[in-house]
This record gives C-alpha cells, sequence and structure tokens, in this order.
C-alpha cells in the first residue's frame, strides 16, 4: 500500500470505493500532503496550483468529520464566486455520495433568497457558498454555525482581493472556536499569513511546488511603448493563430475595451469580470466552454475556476505585479502535456515586473519585439461552432436529448454538428457548427422540440 493511495487513509472502506468509482485511484500531492493531518483534525494551510485536486483535500477530509444523524451546519465552505462555488458544490456532491443522507446547500448572490431558506430549514450538514450571500443568512437568523467543526476558506487570496476581508472575519466570528480551519489558496502574500494568524490555531503548512511542465510553455516578452499594446496584441493573433486564448487584463474597464478593440479587429472575443449580471456571465462561460467563443478576455477574479481543458495561448495584456499571479495566469495553457504558449506584454515602466518573473521562476525570461512578428492584414478569427439559445430550459422539463433529438431527427443535422448542450433554468444553450446554424434555426422557427414550438436564437 503506497502512501499516496486512499486507502493508507483512515477512511470509511465506502468512501475509498466511492473515490474509486469517480475515478481517483491515488491521491494528488496536495491530497496526500494534507489529508492525513485534516484527518486528525489539525488547522491546515496550502498552497497550490489551479487544478491540483485542493477540492477533494479538504472534501475527502471534511466529509469524515460529519455525522448525518445531527441536523446541523458541521461544514461551511466559503469560496469567492458563484461559479467556483458551484464546483466545489458539484465534487463534493459526489464525494459525499459514499453515505446516503449528507444534504449540501448552495448558498451564493445572484439567486432568490426564498428556496436558500426552505432548504436550510429542511436541515443541511454542508453549506457552500459565498461570504456575501452567507453573511445575509446569518444576519436574518436563517444560517446558524454555532454546531461548526470545519471551515475551508476555498481560494483565500482571491476573496481577499475581491475585499471580502471583513465580511469573512464576521462570519467567523460566529462559528465555535474550537472549529478545525483550513485555508487554501493559490499565493500566500502577507495578508494571508495575517489572516490565518488571526484565525487558525498551529497550522500545518503544506506547498506543493507549482512544477508547471514549464518546459511545455513556451514564455516570450514582448516589449512596447504604452500606446501600442494594442498593436502588439493584434501582431500576436496574426502571428500565433491561437485557437483558444485568455487576455489577462487588471481592470474591468480594460477588459471591456480590449474585447471590443479586438471585435473591431475581426476577432471574436468576449470580455468576463465581476461587472457582469449572472445571466450574462453564464452566457459568455458556455460560449467559451462549448467552443463558439475563442477569446475570452478576463480579470484574475474572473478566470479562477474557469474550468478550461486545453487552452493554447495565454496572453498577458499587462503583467502582474506578482509574479506568481503571472505563474499560476500561464498555468492555464500547456495543460495534460500539451504544448501552451505564454505571450506577455509589457512597457519600459514594468520592466521590474519582467525580473521579478525571471528571479521567481529561476530563469530568464525571453523578451521580444512585436516588430519581429509576423503580421497578416487579412487576419480574422471566428469560432468553429456557434451558439443558439433556447427559451426553455430545466423549470419546462428540457433535458439535453430533447434538443439533440430534434436538431438530429426532423431538423436533420447530423450528431457531429451539434457540440455541448447546457440547460439552465429558463433557458438552454446549444452550440452548432456555424455552417449549420440556418438550417438549426430555421427548424426551430417552426418544428418542435419536446412537442411544442420554443423560441431560439443565436447568442450574439
Ligand atoms: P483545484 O481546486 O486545486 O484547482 P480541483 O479540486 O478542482 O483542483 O481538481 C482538479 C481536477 O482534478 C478535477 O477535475 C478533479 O475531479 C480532479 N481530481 C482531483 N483529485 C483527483 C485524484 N486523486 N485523482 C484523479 N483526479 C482528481
Ligand atoms: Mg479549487
Amino acid at each position: 500500500m503506497s502512501s499516496d493511495s486512499f486507502s493508507s487513509l483512515p477512511i470509511s472502506a465506502a468512501q475509498i470505493a466511492n473515490l474509486d468509482s469517480m475515478g481517483y485511484k491515488k491521491m494528488t500531492p496536495v491530497q496526500a500532503q494534507s489529508l492525513p493531518q485534516i484527518i486528525r483534525g489539525k488547522d491546515l494551510i496550502a498552497k497550490a496550483k489551479t487544478g491540483s485536486g485542493k477540492t477533494a483535500a479538504f472534501g475527502v477530509g471534511l466529509l469524515n468529520n460529519i455525522n448525518p444523524r445531527f441536523f446541523g451546519v458541521q461544514a461551511l465552505v466559503l469560496c469567492p464566486t458563484r461559479e467556483l462555488a458551484d464546483q466545489v458544490g458539484k465534487e463534493l456532491r459526489k464525494l459525499a455520495r459514499f453515505t446516503p443522507n449528507i444534504k449540501l446547500v448552495l448558498l451564493c448572490g445572484g439567486k432568490p433568497l426564498g428556496p436558500q431558506i426552505g432548504s436550510l430549514e429542511h436541515g443541511a450538514h454542508i453549506v457552500v457558498g459565498t461570504p456575501g450571500r452567507i453573511q445575509d443568512h446569518l444576519r436574518k437568523g436563517t444560517l446558524k454555525l454555532d454546531g461548526l467543526k470545519t471551515l475551508v476558506l476555498d481560494e483565500a487570496d482571491r476573496m481577499l482581493d475581491m475585499g471580502f476581508s471583513e465580511v469573512m472575519t464576521d462570519i467567523i466570528s460566529q462559528t465555535p472556536k474550537t472549529r478545525q480551519t483550513l485555508l487554501f489558496s493559490a499565493t500566500y502574500p502577507d495578508s494571508i499569513e495575517q489572516m490565518s494568524r488571526s484565525i487558525q490555531r498551529n497550522p500545518v503548512r503544506v506547498t506543493v511546488e507549482s512544477e508547471h511542465q514549464s518546459a511545455v510553455i513556451e514564455q516570450l516578452f514582448y516589449e512596447v511603448k504604452k500606446h501600442e499594446r494594442n498593436n502588439c496584441l493584434l501582431a500576436l493573433f496574426e502571428h500565433y493563430r491561437p485557437e483558444t486564448t485568455v487576455v489577462f487584463c487588471h481592470t474591468k474597464k480594460q477588459c471591456d475595451e480590449v474585447a471590443e478593440f479586438l471585435r473591431d479587429h475581426q476577432i471574436e472575443a468576449l470580455a468576463i469580470h465581476g461587472d457582469l449580471d449572472q445571466r450574462d456571465r453564464d452566457q459568455v462561460l458556455v460560449r467559451f466552454a462549448n467552443n463558439s467563443c475563442s477569446v475570452l478576455v478576463a480579470t484574475d477574479v474572473a478566470a479562477r475556476g474557469l474550468d478550461i481543458k486545453s487552452l493554447q495561448a495565454v496572453i498577458n495584456y499587462e503583467l502582474p505585479r506578482d509574479p506568481e499571479v503571472y505563474v499560476h495566469r500561464i498555468g492555464r495553457t500547456g495543460r495534460a502535456g500539451e504544448k501552451g504558449i505564454a505571450l506577455s506584454i509589457f512597457s519600459a515602466s514594468e520592466e521590474v515586473r519582467v525580473n521579478a518573473i525571471s528571479d521567481y521562476q529561476k530563469k530568464p525570461c525571453i523578451c521580444d519585439v512585436p516588430e519581429s512578428l509576423d503580421r497578416d492584414p487579412g487576419f480574422s478569427l471566428q469560432s468553429p461552432m456557434v451558439t443558439i439559445q433556447l427559451d426553455a430550459g430545466r423549470k419546462n422539463k428540457v433535458r439535453p436529448g430533447d434538443i439533440l433529438g430534434a436538431l438530429t431527427g426532423d431538423a436533420g443535422l447530423s450528431g457531429s454538428q451539434i457540440g455541448k448542450i447546457d440547460i439552465f433554468d429558463m433557458s438552454s444553450y446549444v452550440a452548432v457548427e456555424r455552417t449549420a446554424l440556418r438550417q438549426a434555426l430555421n427548424y426551430l422557427a417552426q418544428g418542435k422540440v419536446k412537442g411544442r414550438t420554443i423560441r431560439a436564437r443565436k447568442l450574439r
């Protein structure tokens, strides 16, 4: 029995079988280092990059500690955004399958309070949510944390960046002092150290080095004059022609402007940041995930937790001050052994940031000038798929099979022309090949899905 096998842990055989059925054959490094400590009841502060398996690290630990017969909130997981809370909730539900009767409630903003209050009244063992909404429930008295055993702060650095510090302190002050506190973060700025000191007891430290296959990520830095940033961005697209890209910006306004600039230059791009309302965010995420948008322009916060499988390129429109953030950003490309490219634009005043990155990575940064890039004035970038929005969803009992059935049946599309199907409460989205769009829309204008006509349009 090797030390990275789940069966080396003092957890139930049912959980080990469940993990096996999820395809988790052995622990990832962050799990192997933290789970024994978490199960012993220790406080823990762990730093590991995105995709390292942090959710199961705290998930298996907190589930092991839950008593299903006690109907009170025993574990609370705070996440910075609704998307991340959704993902954590999904993973925890899978991890909880080894035992019946464990109830998990998701409490995020942007959703009505009523149903959340209803779920809480039915008794919840685990709450996952965003700080603002959790605080709302505490204020209303609809959530009580006096029986809490485990508190998890996931992506703690982002929560601090997003200004949740006071809200978090308020929430934590309403939990028992005897709780176990697990803090997960991708970076360790001073603010995290301070927070840890004020809320944790002798935490065990776990650091899993970002052994980013930096070999498979090609990194290049382009020096520009301030007003040449946009032009350089365009040149990067023309030269490297990446099919999927995230462009990182600092501010929401910059995201909007850069996305607009790209669209003005025949590069289909969408911006994502905290100012979008929930519906718009959902739509942008759907389109990026289903290949009907090739370029996403994002802030660090908005890009967290994006479920991106293989990104060909990451472009830093501006360099972050913190080299760890840089390493984190570029880790979104070159995954699963695929080759990725990280391109960064900087001006003379940002040279200190390039040096910091080079020190941090212990290797020189390769700098170039945009003039060396091959330009192509006729260049345009369009996604292979387009998204059709249908005005019916889960509430109308629409299932993916209904949409697939209608499009491949009466509409006459072939299965290979249809991509990902996403069902939300009131609407659904289906990706179709660009060349099949007319045919699909013509059918939907007259024909039926699940026995009735549903309004449909191309998402733009
Ligand atoms: P993080 O929170 O560190 O960014 P996640 O918890 O979201 O990472 O996990 C990343 C991916 O790895 C998920 O798809 C998860 O299902 C998968 N995963 C986690 N632990 C294991 C494991 N032990 N074996 C195989 N896959 C795992
Ligand atoms: Mg995570």
